[in-house]
């Protein structure tokens, strides 16, 4: 990003680029269409030449996101989508047909899994696996295999797939990595650095921070070189050889299948994105703080969080994301607390399915999520039945400490 640092690049991006009146952010554009005085600058716009025709490919408000967040990720090129899932689904449908392999994490988002099995289905091949550990990932590879997706910090149990080690692999094979930087995002962690082809952050989450607007990122890395990978259409294959998957991604996954981001929206997400080093420096602070309070709390059993020296790859946390690890803390309360009485007696905590905003949530979520999968599927990706995801947000510490430890004095 630019010589400057990470917050300086982003609250000035939009104001470099001259805008009229002196106004600091871009206009928000809500047109649905865009016309031209000239038919061949019209038909050159269809034919690739950068421009905007039909908003459902993108209008200039969501182009200024893409361009902060390819910079927030050190990434070659981005393409925005309405939500996080319709990202993935556009990555997943556009780049891998009938007979394909895909190895993926074992421990990732519920929905996320959910839309695998969609996949699987259709005829793609999937495997899931311990990628806490790349000897598994490598384990799992067939001949046809083309792609391998893992989260940075596994949403909700917090386990760290073995990132480095399975970028550097799936170089040496020539598969498609893809990192779901959600958890993380790039103030913690920029994909490319772990050797992603291609990076997904929800803008729900962190980036718009707010809870007021959804979105889904695709960011290219630069890394993967499509001359290599079979499934890109004749028609996409010319320009640099390192952009044909976004433009496939973009065409086949934007264009057609529709999930495109609304321009209010990517305005509401690009202000949040501003203040993202600041919240997530203090939401995990806060996370920190939580996580060492409680896991020595004689009512609970269990905390899992990357900053504790307990957790199975807390090296490996510090060794990626330096002093922080996080915002997100789950937590299996003692047995013999009823969990839907501890939480009905929280007053700070809010009760809701989200992460990533500035208030601090809570979910139980063997019980919503992962209930649709069941007992089996739940183990397999390490969901006990009382586990609590908990999205720490910046709130006062001391008040966020205070609600959890009255909620579990009258829970008894
Ligand atoms: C929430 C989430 C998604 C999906 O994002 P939406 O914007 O809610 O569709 C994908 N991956 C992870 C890790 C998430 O936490």
């Amino acid at each position: 990003m630019s010589d400057q640092g990470f917050t300086t690049a982003i609250v000035h991006s939009d104001r470099r680029a001259g805008i009229e009146h002196g106004a600091i952010h871009k206009p928000l554009h809500p047109s649905s269409e865009y016309a031209f005085n000239d038919a061949r600058e019209l038909a050159a716009v269809f034919q690739g030449k950068s421009g905007f025709t039909y908003a459902r490919q993108g209008t200039p408000t969501t182009a200024a996101l893409e361009t902060k967040v390819t910079a927030m990720e050190g990434g070659l090129a981005s393409v925005s989508f309405a939500t996080g899932m319709a990202a993935l689904t556009a990555i997943f449908f556009t780049l891998l047909k009938q007979g394909d392999h895909l190895i993926a994490s074992q421990f990732i988002f519920g929905n996320t899994n959910s839309l695998l099995m969609t996949l699987a289905g259709l005829g793609v091949e999937v495997t899931l696996v311990d990628a806490t550990d790349v000897e598994q990932v490598k384990a799992a590879k067939q001949a046809n295999t083309r792609m391998v997706f893992v989260e940075t910090i596994a949403n909700p149990g917090t386990q760290i797939a073995d990132m480095q080690n399975i970028g550097r692999w799936c170089n040496e094979e020539n598969l498609v990595y893809v990192i779901d930087n959600t958890l993380t995002t790039p103030w913690l962690c920029q994909g490319k650095k772990m050797g992603a082809s291609l990076v997904m952050n929800s803008l729900s989450k962190y980036i718009g921070g707010h809870g007021h607007a959804l979105g889904g990122m695709v960011t290219e890395t630069g890394l993967y070189d499509w001359q290599q990978y079979p499934n890109i259409a004749d028609v996409y294959r010319n320009g640099n050889p390192t952009s044909w998957g976004l433009t496939q991604i973009k065409k086949k996954g934007l264009r057609d299948m529709g999930g495109t981001l609304s321009s209010d929206a990517a305005h509401r997400i690009a202000v949040g994105a501003e203040t993202l080093a600041l919240r997530m420096e203090r939401s995990c602070t806060n996370a920190m703080a939580l996580a060492r309070t409680l896991s020595s709390h004689p009512k609970v059993a269990r905390v899992h969080y990357p900053g504790l020296p307990t957790h199975p790859q807390h090296k490996r946390s510090q060794q990626f994301f330096g002093n922080h690890h996080g915002a997100l803390v789950a937590i299996e309360l003692a047995p013999s607390i009823d969990v839907f009485d501890f939480l009905n007696h929280l007053k700070v905590f809010v009760l809701a399915t989200h992460l990533g905003d500035t208030r601090t949530l809570v979910l139980p979520v063997a019980h919503t999520i992962y209930h649709e999968m069941g007992p089996e599927r739940r183990a397999l990706m390490g969901i006990a039945d009382g586990l609590l995801r908990v999205s720490v947000g910046i709130e006062d510490i001391a008040d966020l400490i205070g609600d959890f430890a009255q909620a579990l004095e009258k829970a008894g």
